[in-house]
């Protein structure tokens, strides 16, 4: 397909080291809403006057406000006072609504690093708090309502999600949302952050392909293919495939503990649970469980389908670090 360009030959591809600081000064959204569903508008001079991509005379406008331009509806003077001013700058964050098309409406899907979660209420709770969560439906029919909170390895929030409303902090280096995805950045290789939408079976999920975050002392570290927690007294849970739904908890960590689909169903392919000593790690074979059953022989080395309801009647699969 041919380049459009302009009558200067100018190509409507703007730079990507362009394009990130005209999101920098404008605060990573739309400057008449915050919205980060925007594209990039040359205001002055318009495109087909521009004989460069000037990072100040380009900004960021949703569809909304963009259609409205392109109709003749909104004046430019109206443009550039908006853009001298964004929206974000008044209200220190940037926003999209996940579930403005009703895609939550039923079992709900979140992808994190190597782990699936469908319908599962509780997705990670760290010391009694959930991170990641969807709510049911508060009347029949209605979505499911997440909420998540993000930090980065510093513990501060770099993003969150209250009733299905994703909101970004413009302290981030950089917030880049391109078609599906969306990726916060701690500096130009210091990925913080990245999810994405996915279609998986006709259905809503979300995934989160990298996530490097700091919560009380836990970290949490996902990447495509990896799913790893440490609790501050260095308990680690590294899974490496695994799925879990129908469960009103998914993970759930305190510092000497870890519970996993303690109500649900868990098919896992691999995943290891691990302490640190001052030899490195080694596996900790103490798991409780109220059946005579080798769970962890069948955690270990097998591919098997468990319902851990069935295995452990009471606790679920817990944990402790101490031996008892
Ligand atoms: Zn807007």
């Amino acid at each position: 397909m041919a380049e459009k360009k302009n009558r200067y030959g100018l190509s409507r591809r703007i730079p990507n080291d362009v394009k990130r600081k005209v999101r920098k000064r404008c605060l990573f959204g739309c400057v008449h809403c915050g919205s980060v569903i925007y594209q990039y508008e040359h205001f002055n001079p318009e495109f087909k006057d521009a004989q460069f991509h000037d990072e100040n005379g380009i900004t960021l406008l949703c569809a909304t406000v963009h259609d409205k331009k392109t109709r003749g509806r909104i004046s430019r003077a109206k443009i550039a006072e908006w853009n001298e001013s964004p929206w974000s700058q008044s209200n220190d964050c940037v926003w999209e609504k996940i579930d403005d098309v009703q895609q939550l409406n039923n079992d709900p899907g979140i992808l994190l690093g190597s782990v699936g979660f469908r319908n599962v209420e509780n997705v990670i709770t760290l010391k009694g708090k959930p991170i990641i969560q969807f709510l049911p439906p508060e009347v029949t029919g209605g979505p499911y309502r997440l909420n998540a909170e993000f930090n980065n390895m510093d513990g501060n929030q770099i993003a969150r999600v209250e009733e299905n409303e994703w909101i970004g902090s413009i302290k981030n280096w950089d917030i880049q949302v391109e078609g599906r995805s969306c990726q916060i950045n701690n500096d130009k290789r210091d990925i913080a952050l990245a999810w994405e939408y996915m279609d998986l079976s006709d259905r809503l999920t979300i995934g989160i392909t990298k996530l490097k975050m700091n919560y009380r002392g836990f970290v949490i570290h996902i990447q495509p293919g990896a799913f790893k927690i440490a609790t501050p007294n260095g308990l680690t849970l590294s899974i490496q495939s695994a799925m879990i739904g129908n469960a009103h908890t998914g993970i759930n960590m305190d510092d000497d503990f870890c519970q996993i689909a303690p109500d649900g169903l868990l098919s896992a392919t691999e995943f290891t649970i691990h302490r640190s000593d001052r030899y490195g790690y080694t596996i900790l074979n103490n798991i409780s469980f109220n059946t005579p059953y080798d769970l962890w022989t069948h955690f270990g080395n097998s591919r098997t389908n468990l319902k851990f309801n069935y295995i452990c009647f009471n606790s679920g699969l817990r944990i402790n670090r101490s031996g008892n």
